[in-house]
């Protein structure tokens, strides 16, 4: 089961070139200045239904429109209520999208994983990790809120 609040089928914004973008729902970090709290609630939100899957992967094979790749945020994707249908998600686009790259943006730190997250991971290309710090907050960042966040491109 899983909640999300918007899907972009094309944005320039969230990740390096043209992308689909979903933000999910379900977040536990309470970041202090948050510029998504309504996804904090994992039942905020819509449910995300097969035909929403089958959407990204047919916009991720659109060649009228050719994009770079998927990106996931929130909320947090990561977020252990999410892991079982990202999961799913994402076999479909490793096995259905060839080429294209996955972002994901998560309040967890790389390094604290669990063993559920880290095999979810191990089908992205790229986590930017860390809450965000109002205290580090720094607007010249690319692809980042505050300066503790990191952008691990791990694949
Ligand atoms: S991790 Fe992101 S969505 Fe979650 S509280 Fe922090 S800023 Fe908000």
């Amino acid at each position: 089961m899983l909640n999300f609040h918007q899907y972009y089928s094309v944005d320039v914004v969230n990740g390096p070139g043209t992308r689909c973008v979903l933000f999910v729902s379900g977040c536990v970090h309470e970041c202090r200045g948050c510029y998504n709290k309504s996804t904090w609630r994992l039942d905020s939100g819509k449910p995300f239904t097969q035909q929403d899957e089958d959407q990204i992967i047919a916009d991720l094979q659109n060649t009228v429109i050719p994009r770079q790749g998927l990106t996931l945020s929130g909320g947090d994707p990561l977020h252990p209520q999410n892991l079982s249908v990202i999961r799913q998600l994402l076999l479909r686009v490793k096995a259905e999208c060839p080429g294209k790259d996955v972002w994901m943006w998560t309040g967890y730190k790389l390094d604290e994983l669990t063993i559920e997250q880290q095999a979810v991971i191990a089908l992205i290309n790229v986590l930017v990790d860390g809450k965000f710090m109002q205290d580090l907050k720094d607007p010249s960042l690319i692809w980042r809120g505050s300066s503790n966040q990191v952008i691990h491109t791990l694949r």
